[in-house]
Protein backbone atom coordinates (compact mmCIF):
# COMPACT_ATOMS: atom_id res chain seq x y z
CA UNK A 1 0.00 0.00 0.00
CA UNK A 2 1.43 3.51 -0.80
CA UNK A 3 1.85 5.79 1.89
CA UNK A 4 0.07 8.65 2.74
CA UNK A 5 0.44 11.43 0.08
CA UNK A 6 2.47 9.37 -2.31
CA UNK A 7 0.38 8.50 -5.53
CA UNK A 8 0.97 11.88 -7.85
CA UNK A 9 -2.42 13.82 -8.33
CA UNK A 10 -2.61 16.93 -10.44
CA UNK A 11 -5.63 18.35 -9.54
CA UNK A 12 -8.48 18.19 -7.21
CA UNK A 13 -11.03 15.33 -8.45
CA UNK A 14 -7.08 13.23 -8.04
CA UNK A 15 -6.23 14.45 -4.59
CA UNK A 16 -9.94 12.98 -3.44
CA UNK A 17 -8.96 9.58 -5.19
CA UNK A 18 -5.89 9.41 -4.05
CA UNK A 19 -6.98 10.20 -0.63
CA UNK A 20 -9.83 8.01 -0.31
CA UNK A 21 -6.99 5.03 -1.66
CA UNK A 22 -4.71 5.86 1.14
CA UNK A 23 -7.12 6.42 4.00
CA UNK A 24 -8.21 1.95 2.95
CA UNK A 25 -11.77 3.54 1.36
CA UNK A 26 -13.13 2.37 -1.84
CA UNK A 27 -12.30 5.78 -3.95
CA UNK A 28 -15.74 5.11 -6.27
CA UNK A 29 -18.56 4.83 -3.09
CA UNK A 30 -16.25 8.03 -2.08
CA UNK A 31 -16.90 9.66 -5.09
CA UNK A 32 -20.44 8.95 -5.07
CA UNK A 33 -20.81 9.82 -1.53
CA UNK A 34 -19.11 13.21 -2.30
CA UNK A 35 -21.31 14.16 -5.31
CA UNK A 36 -24.36 12.97 -3.78
CA UNK A 37 -23.15 15.31 -0.93
CA UNK A 38 -22.82 17.96 -2.93
CA UNK A 39 -25.78 17.68 -4.63
CA UNK A 40 -27.76 17.43 -1.52
CA UNK A 41 -26.24 20.74 0.28
CA UNK A 42 -27.52 22.66 -3.08
CA UNK A 43 -30.86 21.41 -2.61
CA UNK A 44 -31.08 22.24 0.41
CA UNK A 45 -29.92 25.37 0.00
CA UNK A 46 -31.64 26.18 -2.95
CA UNK A 47 -33.98 24.20 -4.48
CA UNK A 48 -36.71 25.22 -2.47
CA UNK A 49 -36.74 28.34 -4.74
CA UNK A 50 -34.99 27.07 -8.08
CA UNK A 51 -37.93 27.65 -10.21
CA UNK A 52 -36.00 25.27 -13.33
CA UNK A 53 -35.98 22.74 -10.83
CA UNK A 54 -39.55 23.03 -9.82
CA UNK A 55 -40.34 22.82 -13.22
CA UNK A 56 -39.08 19.26 -13.70
CA UNK A 57 -39.98 18.32 -10.54
CA UNK A 58 -43.50 19.19 -12.00
CA UNK A 59 -42.63 16.87 -14.95
CA UNK A 60 -41.91 14.16 -12.84
CA UNK A 61 -38.79 14.04 -11.30
CA UNK A 62 -38.22 13.00 -8.17
CA UNK A 63 -36.45 11.46 -5.05
CA UNK A 64 -35.18 8.06 -4.60
CA UNK A 65 -36.08 6.45 -0.98
CA UNK A 66 -32.04 7.37 0.41
CA UNK A 67 -32.04 10.36 -1.20
CA UNK A 68 -35.52 11.74 0.24
CA UNK A 69 -34.40 10.96 3.56
CA UNK A 70 -31.06 12.64 2.66
CA UNK A 71 -32.45 16.08 1.52
CA UNK A 72 -33.97 16.05 4.57
CA UNK A 73 -30.97 15.66 7.20
CA UNK A 74 -28.90 17.61 5.34
CA UNK A 75 -31.55 20.43 5.51
CA UNK A 76 -31.97 19.57 8.95
CA UNK A 77 -27.90 19.88 9.48
CA UNK A 78 -27.79 23.04 7.69
CA UNK A 79 -30.78 25.06 8.89
CA UNK A 80 -32.24 23.21 11.31
CA UNK A 81 -35.57 22.99 9.71
CA UNK A 82 -37.20 20.78 7.10
CA UNK A 83 -39.13 23.47 4.77
CA UNK A 84 -37.55 23.76 1.82
CA UNK A 85 -37.67 19.73 1.70
CA UNK A 86 -41.24 20.49 2.34
CA UNK A 87 -41.48 22.52 -0.69
CA UNK A 88 -39.53 20.41 -3.09
CA UNK A 89 -41.56 16.71 -2.03
CA UNK A 90 -44.96 18.62 -2.16
CA UNK A 91 -44.23 19.08 -6.08
CA UNK A 92 -43.07 15.82 -6.45
CA UNK A 93 -46.23 14.63 -4.81
CA UNK A 94 -48.74 16.66 -6.59
CA UNK A 95 -47.07 15.28 -9.56
CA UNK A 96 -46.97 11.77 -8.55
CA UNK A 97 -50.38 11.63 -7.18
CA UNK A 98 -51.79 12.87 -10.41
CA UNK A 99 -49.88 10.16 -12.36
CA UNK A 100 -51.45 7.06 -9.56
CA UNK A 101 -55.06 8.29 -10.11
CA UNK A 102 -54.00 7.81 -14.27
CA UNK A 103 -52.77 4.75 -13.49
CA UNK A 104 -55.40 3.79 -10.96
CA UNK A 105 -58.12 4.23 -13.49
CA UNK A 106 -56.11 1.85 -16.31
CA UNK A 107 -56.69 -1.60 -17.44
CA UNK A 108 -54.21 -4.14 -15.78
CA UNK A 109 -51.96 -4.12 -18.74
CA UNK A 110 -51.61 -0.47 -18.55
CA UNK A 111 -50.85 -0.60 -14.73
CA UNK A 112 -48.11 -2.34 -15.27
CA UNK A 113 -46.42 -0.65 -17.40
CA UNK A 114 -47.49 2.52 -15.82
CA UNK A 115 -45.89 1.07 -12.62
CA UNK A 116 -43.00 0.03 -14.51
CA UNK A 117 -41.98 3.93 -15.55
CA UNK A 118 -42.69 5.09 -12.22
CA UNK A 119 -40.12 2.36 -10.43
CA UNK A 120 -37.86 4.94 -12.15
CA UNK A 121 -38.04 7.65 -9.63
CA UNK A 122 -35.78 9.96 -11.68
CA UNK A 123 -33.67 10.98 -8.80
CA UNK A 124 -31.65 14.02 -10.01
CA UNK A 125 -29.00 13.49 -7.00
CA UNK A 126 -28.83 9.45 -8.27
CA UNK A 127 -28.07 10.77 -12.01
CA UNK A 128 -25.42 13.25 -10.37
CA UNK A 129 -23.99 10.38 -8.38
CA UNK A 130 -24.00 8.12 -11.41
CA UNK A 131 -21.96 10.65 -13.27
CA UNK A 132 -19.35 11.18 -10.69
CA UNK A 133 -19.31 7.52 -10.41
CA UNK A 134 -18.36 7.18 -13.88
CA UNK A 135 -16.12 10.31 -14.00
CA UNK A 136 -14.55 8.27 -11.39
CA UNK A 137 -13.57 5.30 -13.33
CA UNK A 138 -12.62 6.54 -16.44
CA UNK A 139 -9.99 8.60 -14.26
CA UNK A 140 -8.67 5.49 -11.83
CA UNK A 141 -8.71 3.82 -15.28
CA UNK A 142 -6.07 6.79 -16.87
CA UNK A 143 -4.52 7.16 -13.74
CA UNK A 144 -3.15 3.59 -13.65
CA UNK A 145 -0.66 4.03 -16.66
CA UNK A 146 1.39 5.51 -13.23
CA UNK A 147 2.96 2.64 -11.78
CA UNK A 148 2.15 4.31 -8.00
CA UNK A 149 -1.73 3.88 -8.94
CA UNK A 150 -1.85 1.11 -10.46
CA UNK A 151 -0.53 -0.67 -7.22
CA UNK A 152 -2.70 1.23 -5.02
CA UNK A 153 -5.76 -0.08 -7.35
CA UNK A 154 -4.38 -3.32 -6.80
CA UNK A 155 -3.89 -3.23 -3.17
CA UNK A 156 -6.67 -0.84 -2.38
CA UNK A 157 -10.06 -1.52 -0.96
CA UNK A 158 -12.16 -1.56 -4.21
CA UNK A 159 -15.69 -2.76 -3.23
CA UNK A 160 -17.42 -5.44 -5.43
CA UNK A 161 -19.68 -3.49 -7.39
CA UNK A 162 -16.75 -1.06 -8.49
CA UNK A 163 -14.58 -3.84 -9.31
CA UNK A 164 -17.29 -5.10 -11.50
CA UNK A 165 -17.67 -0.79 -12.52
CA UNK A 166 -13.78 -0.69 -13.67
CA UNK A 167 -13.57 -4.29 -14.69
CA UNK A 168 -16.52 -3.17 -17.23
CA UNK A 169 -15.37 0.07 -18.43
CA UNK A 170 -11.55 -1.92 -18.87
CA UNK A 171 -13.38 -4.71 -20.80
CA UNK A 172 -15.00 -2.21 -23.23
CA UNK A 173 -11.64 -0.07 -23.24
CA UNK A 174 -8.64 0.57 -25.24
CA UNK A 175 -5.97 -2.96 -25.67
CA UNK A 176 -3.64 -1.34 -23.14
CA UNK A 177 -6.30 -0.43 -20.92
CA UNK A 178 -7.91 -3.64 -20.35
CA UNK A 179 -4.33 -5.37 -20.26
CA UNK A 180 -3.29 -2.30 -17.19
CA UNK A 181 -6.71 -3.53 -15.57
CA UNK A 182 -5.77 -7.09 -15.78
CA UNK A 183 -2.65 -6.44 -13.22
CA UNK A 184 -5.19 -4.65 -11.23
CA UNK A 185 -7.34 -7.22 -10.80
CA UNK A 186 -4.98 -9.91 -10.49
CA UNK A 187 -3.55 -8.17 -7.36
CA UNK A 188 -7.11 -7.74 -6.23
CA UNK A 189 -7.85 -11.04 -6.73
CA UNK A 190 -4.42 -11.92 -4.34
CA UNK A 191 -6.07 -9.59 -1.77
CA UNK A 192 -9.03 -10.98 -2.23
CA UNK A 193 -7.79 -14.67 -1.22
CA UNK A 194 -6.53 -13.57 1.61
CA UNK A 195 -9.25 -11.75 3.06
CA UNK A 196 -11.29 -14.66 2.15
CA UNK A 197 -8.57 -16.88 4.38
CA UNK A 198 -8.47 -15.01 7.22
CA UNK A 199 -12.41 -15.00 6.87
CA UNK A 200 -12.78 -18.30 7.48
CA UNK A 201 -10.56 -18.15 10.29
CA UNK A 202 -13.29 -16.06 12.15
CA UNK A 203 -16.01 -17.63 10.97
CA UNK A 204 -14.06 -21.17 12.67
CA UNK A 205 -13.83 -19.16 15.76
CA UNK A 206 -17.34 -17.68 16.05
CA UNK A 207 -17.88 -20.76 17.89
CA UNK A 208 -18.33 -20.18 21.94
CA UNK A 209 -15.80 -22.23 22.95
CA UNK A 210 -13.32 -20.65 20.12
CA UNK A 211 -13.99 -17.33 20.64
CA UNK A 212 -10.93 -16.72 22.28
CA UNK A 213 -9.31 -17.38 19.50
CA UNK A 214 -10.01 -14.56 17.54
CA UNK A 215 -7.26 -12.33 16.43
CA UNK A 216 -7.49 -8.80 15.64
CA UNK A 217 -6.77 -9.27 11.96
CA UNK A 218 -9.60 -11.94 12.09
CA UNK A 219 -11.93 -9.04 13.15
CA UNK A 220 -10.51 -6.96 10.89
CA UNK A 221 -11.13 -9.17 7.89
CA UNK A 222 -14.65 -9.56 8.96
CA UNK A 223 -15.11 -5.61 8.89
CA UNK A 224 -13.32 -5.88 5.35
CA UNK A 225 -15.73 -7.82 3.77
CA UNK A 226 -18.73 -6.45 4.95
CA UNK A 227 -17.55 -3.30 3.16
CA UNK A 228 -16.27 -5.57 0.34
CA UNK A 229 -20.15 -6.39 0.00
CA UNK A 230 -21.78 -2.89 1.41
CA UNK A 231 -19.29 -0.36 0.15
CA UNK A 232 -17.26 2.14 2.27
CA UNK A 233 -19.75 3.68 4.68
CA UNK A 234 -20.46 7.57 4.66
CA UNK A 235 -18.09 10.07 5.93
CA UNK A 236 -18.77 11.66 8.55
CA UNK A 237 -19.12 15.57 7.48
CA UNK A 238 -20.81 16.41 10.92
CA UNK A 239 -17.71 17.36 12.52
ZN1 LIG B 1 -17.20 1.11 -3.84
ZN1 LIG C 1 -31.46 9.19 -5.61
Amino acid sequence: MTGPGKLPARDFEEIRLAEALERGRCPLCDARQESSFAALRGLAREGATDRGLRDQMDKGLGFCRPHSVGLSKMELLQTSSQLATAVLLDAVLRRRLATLKKVAGGDASSQVRGLAELSDPRCPVCTRTAEASAAAVRRLLALSIDEAWSEALGSGEICLDDIYALWTAAAAGPKEVSARWSRILAAQLKRLDGLQKTLAEYAHNSTMDRRGLITREQQEAGAASIRFFGGSPDRDRTR
